[in-house]
């Protein structure tokens, strides 16, 4: 049978599609590389209101490796390591943080005005609305019937350590912002969260429940990876799909790749839409001749300093949510447009005993300027691309997330927060992700060196030695800052932008010469290579 949409990829994207789709009647077949989570068969790590699941290998991609290393000063490749995207019904929604914080109106309005027409703040809103059932807001900027629930933890709930730094951050000038989804200024707020009182809800959850799964126009085919598109001269007209039996081919008057930012240009370029040369040099056919594909990576760099904490500040059992406070606010580097960063204050960096006595302060770089790019490695699609996210290569980056160390060391240093916590560390990260893995060996792993760390006070900064730092002298440092940003700053499951969406011809709106570009703050392109006057890099894809 020829279907009327073929949707690769059932993450947060493909999910909502299917689902909305096969309501308005279409013939929709969902094709999804990872196993199925059948609506009240979530495993407990999925369900969890706090992101255990970010440490269970089941529900990721096995062989994915990143670039994710600043590039070092001194030339090389920069550092690289396996790098978690979802491969599992509800892609990033089924594993991820749950923080459901929207962008800010002028990322929207940015987007429309280079030319991505329907994508401006007043466009996007009706559909944040749609999709959201906000418990603590009402009113024009939320909606209270959508399928995803947004609610946030109440002030009074806030652990100690949250709440002593929402006071340092008061009495630096900063106010308090209830609703960060619908005030946009700069402040301390609480963090929305796309989870019940009882469990994560994720994409598959909330448009492919039981009922939708009933629906006769609706198939879901899990296990089953999408190889390439194939094509009726330059039309896509179905979908090369290696299933449990082999490979199987399926057709469709319309296809829609929604694998995630790094396997959707993976996807398109196997399938012979993307830089003509370098597809050509892999043996692939081309399709469409567009250079843009796999370019424009972008993520949100992060970087973390870690706080021990006695256990009268440690988050309450009874609390299980992650994210209680963060504080958005302006680096004012040149440059750069304000509420560009936020500092989060994780109260409970793990899911087990060590994580419960383990605070992380965290720098997050919400609108970044560096840009990798996805590539092929191989036309094998049993070879995962080539990842590059160049984080930190753009100046205005660096020093932000510099600055932003400094704030959290700050932080760290302020009498109030100097009582609340045990010693300052920059833990070891290899450790860290072999402890999230959840299952017993790392629960008990972990609760043998948090009761260790119980011992006395003198005991505890030896058995720490090796990883402790003093905030106030790094803050003064600045050499040291950076070095630490550069080696310890890595990004978030965050990636986007490798497909651009918008009409033809948008990117030559933008070619002006690099000079003149770098000038212009307003910019939002800002990168020597994004800037190229290239008709030929032009985006493909309409918006859906
Ligand atoms: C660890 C982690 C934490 C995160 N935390 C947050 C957070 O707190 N808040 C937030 O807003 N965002 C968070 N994100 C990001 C968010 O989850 C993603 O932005 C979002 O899921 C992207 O949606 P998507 O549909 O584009 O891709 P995905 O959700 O990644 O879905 C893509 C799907 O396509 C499938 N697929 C890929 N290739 C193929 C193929 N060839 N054939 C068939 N299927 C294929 C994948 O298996 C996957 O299920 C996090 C992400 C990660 C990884």
């Amino acid at each position: 049978m020829t279907y009327d949409i073929l949707i690769i990829g059932a993450g947060t994207a493909g999910c909502a599609l299917a689902g909305r789709l096969s309501e308005a009647g279409k013939h929709v077949l969902l094709i999804e590389a990872g196993h199925d989570l059948p609506p009240g068969q979530e495993p407990a790590t999925v369900l969890d209101r706090y992101p255990t699941s970010y440490g269970d290998p089941r529900y990721f991609w096995p062989n994915l490796i990143a670039e994710v290393g600043a590039t070092p000063k001194t030339g090389g490749a920069p550092f690289a390591r396996r790098y978690e995207q979802a491969c599992i019904m509800g892609g990033g929604s089924s594993i991820n943080g749950m923080v459901a914080l929207r962008g800010l109106p002028r990322d929207y309005d940015e987007w429309r005005d280079l030319g991505l027409n329907g994508w401006g703040w007043d466009d996007v809103l009706p559909f944040f609305r749609r999709m959201e059932q906000d418990l603590d807001f009402d009113g024009p900027l939320h909606g209270r019937d959508g399928p995803i629930p947004i609610r946030r933890c109440p002030a009074e709930t806030w652990p100690p350590l949250s709440r002593l730094a929402a006071e340092v951050f008061y009495a630096r000038g900063y106010g308090f912002v209830d609703d960060l989804n619908g005030e946009f200024q700069d402040g301390m707020g609480r963090v929305p969260m796309s989870s019940t009182r009882k469990h994560r809800v994720s994409s598959a959850q909330a448009y492919l429940g039981p009922a939708a799964r009933r629906r006769s126009n609706l198939r879901i085919l899990v296990d089953a990876a999408v190889e390439r598109i194939t094509w009726d001269d330059a039309r896509a007209t179905g979908a090369i799909v290696r299933t449990k039996t082999g490979l199987e081919t399926f057709a469709a008057g319309e296809v829609v790749v929604s694998a995630g930012s790094l396997h959707s240009p993976a996807v398109l370029m196997r399938s012979g839409v993307g830089p003509a040369g370098a597809l050509r040099a892999l043996g692939v056919d081309v399709v469409h001749d567009h250079p843009g594909v796999g370019q424009n990576l972008q993520n949100h760099p992060a970087i973390q300093i870690a706080a021990h904490l006695p256990r009268r500040t440690a988050q309450p059992v009874a609390l299980r949510e992650w994210g209680q406070n963060l504080l958005r606010y302006s680096t004012g580097v040149e440059g750069c447009v304000g509420g560009d960063m936020n500092l989060a204050i994780v109260n409970k960096s793990s899911w087990h005993p060590l994580g419960r006595r383990v605070a992380g302060i965290g720098a997050y770089l919400t609108k970044a300027y560096s840009r990798g790019d996805v590539s092929l490695q191989s036309a094998d699609p049993a070879v995962e691309p080539m990842v590059r996210f160049r984080l930190l290569s753009d100046e205005r980056d660096l020093k932000r997330m510099v600055e932003g160390l400094r704030l959290c060391c700050s932080l760290l240093t302020e009498p109030a927060i100097v009582a609340a916590r045990n010693e300052v560390l920059l833990p070891d990260a290899a450790l860290v992700r072999r402890l999230n893995r959840p299952c017993l060996k790392s629960w008990i792993e972990s609760l043998m060196i948090s009761t260790a760390l119980n011992a006395p006070a003198p005991i505890r900064r030896r058995l720490l030695a090796h990883v402790a730092v003093d905030p106030a002298a790094l803050a003064a440092d600045d050499e040291s800052l950076e070095q630490i940003v550069l080696q310890r700053a890595g990004p978030t499951g965050h990636p986007v932008g490798t497909c651009r969406m918008g009409p033809v011809g948008t990117e030559a709106r933008c070619s002006t010469s690099v000079a003149a570009c770098a000038a212009s703050p307003a910019c939002g392109w800002s990168t020597a290579r994004s800037c190229r006057p290239s008709s030929a890099a032009t985006p493909i894809f309409r918006s859906v």
